[in-house]
């Protein structure tokens, strides 16, 4: 169970990422009425103009996954939950929720998972390089064959 300072620290760790993303958010608004006003203008090249609205549009997907995250992080902090791992139930240190505000597995279950996550990329990489070595040898007997 965390204290009531503790908690109050990871709330103001929490607020203060949210308020920098809010800002970060406004710069997209403003970026994308700027787009408004600059079209029709010959100095802009019009695929570099594209190429830049899109990654600020990405950009700000990626703010909106994040504040969903704080938010139910916040959530999770009122409900007296926030240092419960979601996964297995064991308590999240507070040096972890502060250093990873939102973080909703304890450090056994996130290496646990990230253990797994290599695992299947090294399966699927190691399946595709037998699948591609099958066909080359395939193709080495056809053009011996002629
Ligand atoms: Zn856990």
């Amino acid at each position: 169970m965390l204290t009531e300072s503790e908690k109050t620290q990871i709330r103001e760790v929490l607020e203060e990422a949210k308020q920098r993303l809010a800002r970060t958010g406004q710069h997209a608004l403003s970026y994308s009425m700027n787009h408004e006003r600059n079209i029709g203008r010959d100095s802009i090249d019009e695929s570099m103009e594209e190429e830049i609205f899109s990654t600020e549009m990405r950009l700000h997907d990626r703010e909106k996954y994040l504040l969903s995250k704080i938010d139910k992080q916040l959530a999770r902090l009122d409900s007296g939950f926030i240092d419960t791992c979601e996964s297995c139930g064991e308590v999240i240190s507070f040096k972890r929720l502060l250093a990873r505000p939102v973080t909703t597995l304890c450090i056994d279950c996130k290496e646990q998972d990230e253990r797994e996550e290599a695992a299947v990329e090294q399966a699927g990489r190691g399946g595709a390089l037998d699948a591609s070595a099958g066909e080359e040898m395939g193709g080495a007997g056809a053009t011996s064959d002629e």
